[in-house]
């Protein structure tokens, strides 16, 4: 039918196949590509060599191609070599008709593929390792292109706090920049892109779709995103890192004052009777024993007061809630601070107020007696200091009042944060370590209570905290 040595002698295989699939014609070439000889081949068919995976989508094309509705067709197949494995091929088939435009046979071109089949498996397998990798990324990875985003990971999108990856495509990355780091971050991008390498950037405050805004590390380097120019970069939250750096040298400095004063003074005045000098001094070596003594309580309550600190803020120590009678507290806490008000010539006045509340009892009665020490010990003698408390809608407001110095504006905040006190003076004069508000702060929040305080300079403070009322739990 067709026999001249063009056919024969093509380099890619060529074949004329009968309507019913039967090998009619095939060349030297399909012979290699199966692996069988001319006359083993002439004597099967295309669809016994086709694997069954692509048979439906081979028949499918020769039926369009009879019928007219297509002028030829090109398909991705495989064939089954006759030593059993299976051959990719690109199968591109014509029709041949009659004079009168009867279908005579198709005309095929089979080329050998698998070498390129298999390079295009190997890249997907590796594209798709390196997508799963970026999307189980803990650190963000984002891509943007003409200043917008244009993709971001999974962990970018709880980085920024989005709902979705659509809340932040299209985005200009600058909008997510705090204002104070845009320019410096504009340069260095720019820096990047001319460097054509990944670089570090130095760390920078982004803000969160919620408006909070938080610290990161990133690297960016300069990419082709389909065709285009575009910046990659990796991002890392230091936010908590940098928290933690902060209480460290708080800790330090806490550490290197708050601690080694009392224990300075203990090894002076314990140096001192050690020496033998005050053998002969019995009065002046009693007094070197008690300044030991009241540093050493001192340090304990210190340390004491640090780990309590550390297990209410961290969690760690429940509140071991029950229902409680307000009344009952502000007794127990009246009791605990009566005879340091007699110390003082304080006069405690209390009114009590009956009201069940849902409460930790002993830790209510340490911010109700941290309240009333400070309030005594910021006091002049002969003054007084009121313990009162109310019914205000589903919350019981308590208040500690008293005629003291007071507190000056400026620190009515800072005093609840840990080791702060409106002078200096205050711990080695009052005795105090400036953890108390801290503790008792956190104590009224983990019963979802709030805790404030008024004062005026030279009149008086009162310090306010409010617990819900067990009926408000009971809802
Ligand atoms: P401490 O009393 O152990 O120093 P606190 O955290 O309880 O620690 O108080 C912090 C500081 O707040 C005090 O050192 C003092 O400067 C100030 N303060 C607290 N209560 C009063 C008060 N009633 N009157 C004046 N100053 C107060």
């Amino acid at each position: 039918m067709f026999s001249n040595s063009a056919f024969e002698y093509a380099a890619m295989g060529m074949a004329l196949v009968s309507l019913d699939g039967a090998w009619l014609q095939v060349n030297r070439t399909l012979c290699e590509i199966v692996g069988y000889s001319e006359s083993e081949l002439l004597a099967t068919t295309l669809q016994a060599i086709t694997h069954p995976d692509h048979l439906n989508a081979d028949l499918n094309c020769m039926h369009q191609l009879l019928s007219g509705k297509i002028p030829c067709y090109h398909i991705e197949t495989r064939y089954s070599h006759k030593f059993g494995h299976l051959v990719w091929i690109l199968l591109s088939v014509s029709l041949v008709r009659s004079t009168n435009g009867l279908p005579l046979y198709f005309l095929a071109h089979i080329q050998d593929i698998t070498n390129r089949k298999q390079t295009e498996l190997a890249l997907q397998e590796s594209e798709e390792r390196h997508r799963r990798l970026v999307e189980l990324s803990p650190e963000t990875i984002a891509v943007y292109s003409q200043g917008k985003f244009v993709y971001i990971n999974p962990a970018g999108i709880r980085l920024l706090g989005a709902s979705s990856l659509e809340a932040i495509i299209d985005k200009p990355i600058l909008e997510i920049v705090h204002p104070k780091y845009r320019q410096t971050f504009e340069r260095q991008i720019k820096q990047v892109q001319a460097a054509k390498r990944a670089v570090e950037l130095p760390a920078l405050k982004l803000v969160q779709l919620s408006g909070q805004v938080i610290d990161v590390e990133m690297n960016a380097s300069s990419i082709l995103y389909k065709g285009k120019p575009a910046v990659q970069v990796v991002l890392r939250d230091i936010t908590e890192r940098l928290e933690i750096e902060r209480m460290k040298d708080e800790f330090i400095s806490v550490i290197s004052h708050e601690l080694r004063t009392p224990l300075t003074s203990i090894r002076g005045s314990l140096g001192l009777l050690a020496s033998g000098l005050l053998l002969a001094q019995p009065e002046k070596s009693q007094r070197m024993l008690e300044i030991a003594v009241s540093n050493t309580d001192r340090l304990i309550r210190l340390i004491n007061e640090i780990l309590d600190l550390d297990r209410i803020s961290s969690g760690t120590e429940n509140m071991e809630k029950q229902a409680c009678n307000a009344a009952d507290l502000m007794q127990q806490a009246v009791d605990e601070m009566q005879s340091m008000a007699e110390k003082n010539t304080i006069t405690l006045c209390f009114s009590p107020l009956k009201a069940l509340l849902w409460a930790d009892r002993d830790r209510i009665i340490q911010v109700l007696t941290n309240l009333l020490s400070n309030a005594i010990k910021f006091s002049s003698p002969g003054t007084k200091v009121w313990l009162t408390a109310q019914k205000q809608g589903q919350e019981v407001v308590f208040q500690v009042t008293d005629q003291g110095r007071g507190i000056p504006a400026d620190k009515i905040e800072s005093i609840f944060e840990r080791f702060q006190q409106v002078d200096a003076s205050d711990s080695r004069q009052k005795g105090g370590t400036g953890l108390g508000l801290a503790i008792s702060r956190h104590i009224v929040q983990q019963h979802s209570g709030r805790i404030w305080v008024s004062s005026i300079v030279n009149q008086g403070s009162s310090f306010y905290f409010t617990l819900p009322l067990l009926q408000k739990i009971l809802r």
